[in-house]
């Protein structure tokens, strides 16, 4: 594996060049929020932030997508169009976590039984240079519980780690190496490693939350008709943030939409917790409230993906926990299932 060390300062002059070879993604201020976008020009990234409100997996999976066009003549429905193929993209400065609920999508939309053309084109076209969490940012990080690591290269091309004076960067991927060009020709040392290694160590430690994920399986199959269950809920209001902000969430509904004679086809977000998600056309609701759609997040994320792929669909990155209006935490709801 290539390692090189860059001068602090280098970062942004690096972006700025791969931004001549492909379009970059990365963590911009907007107003006072930190959001994962697309640069535009002159913008400047935001590199010594926490983590960006949204989950960089909006740019492979958008909250809403054009899936193709048709036009409607005398002589029936006609396809107009598909979607626009994908651009090289360079995601910069993804944390650990994000990058990690990549490897999970990938579980989901690009399978061997299964493979989502729409993800996987963007997915394919994009390099990841993920920025380590030297520090955790948050007390509501807890990426350790659920396979990660707050220096993981899990998901990503290239990882970044700060030494201090200067960045280590490791080209885990081949296709990392092809941004080998822009990061100088300083090649890593044993030091620049060992610190590494002390960095890591020290980061994992910084984790204050932990939860028993690995475990609560099997009990959460056992108590599907739990009591437990019926009281969780009770405050959650469905606003659907707590899914729409996830990295790991997937959930989507198709619609058509037309205009006079031009109709096309989208792919937008929806989330388990509205009432209409499951809502059937008889009028029949197999989830009717909140509580049957608590227990399914709950479940899909910590049961059945695991069963499905041997992974958990969490990646500890705590959004749902800081943004929920009604402060309902996800890592308690674990934790108290694990005591059944
Ligand atoms: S469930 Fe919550 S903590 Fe886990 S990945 Fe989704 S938003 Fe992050
Ligand atoms: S963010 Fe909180 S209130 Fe909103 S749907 Fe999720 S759990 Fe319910």
């Amino acid at each position: 594996m290539e390692k090189r060390l860059i001068k602090k300062d280098a970062l942004t002059g690096i972006i700025g060049k791969i931004a001549q070879e492909a379009v970059v993604f990365a963590p911009v201020k907007v107003e006072d929020n930190v959001l994962f976008k697309a640069l535009e020009k002159g913008e400047e990234p935001f590199l010594t932030y926490a983590n960006s409100k949204n989950a960089p997996k909006n740019h492979f999976f958008p909250r809403s997508e054009v899936m193709l066009r048709y036009t409607r003549t005398a002589k029936g429905v006609e396809f107009a169009g598909g979607q626009k193929e994908a651009e090289a993209t360079v995601l910069f400065g993804v944390r650990p976590c994000d990058a990690r609920s990549f490897v999970l999508l990938d579980l989901l939309f690009d399978q061997e039984k299964y493979k989502d053309p729409y993800y996987i084109d963007k997915r394919q076209k994009a390099t990841i240079v993920a920025l380590a969490c030297v520090h955790p940012p948050y007390a509501t990080c807890f990426c350790t519980s659920v396979d990660g690591h707050p220096l993981s290269a899990d998901g990503a091309d290239v990882l970044l780690t700060d030494l201090g004076e200067e960045f280590l960067a490791e080209f885990v991927t081949p296709k990392g190496e092809k941004l080998l060009k822009y990061f100088g020709d300083v090649k890593a040392d044993a030091a620049a490693e060992a610190k590494k290694e002390a960095v890591a160590e020290q980061a994992a430690k910084e984790i204050k939350s932990h939860i028993p994920a690995r475990e609560v399986k099997p009990i959460m199959d056992a108590n599907f008709d739990s009591p437990f269950w019926n009281t969780i809920h009770q405050k959650c209001i469905a606003c659907g943030t707590c899914t729409y902000l996830c990295p790991t969430c997937h959930c989507f509904d198709i619609t058509d939409e037309m205009k006079r004679d031009d109709g096309r086809r989208l792919r937008n977000w929806d989330s388990c917790m509205y009432p209409m998600f499951t809502k059937e056309t008889s009028g029949h609701n197999p989830r009717p409230t909140q509580r049957e759609r608590w227990r399914q997040r709950a479940m899909h994320k910590f049961s059945y993906y695991p069963e499905n792929f041997n992974a958990i669909a969490c990646v500890g990155c705590g959004r749902c926990v800081m943004y929920c209006p009604v402060n309902l935490d996800i890592r308690k709801i674990v934790t108290d299932i694990s005591k059944l």
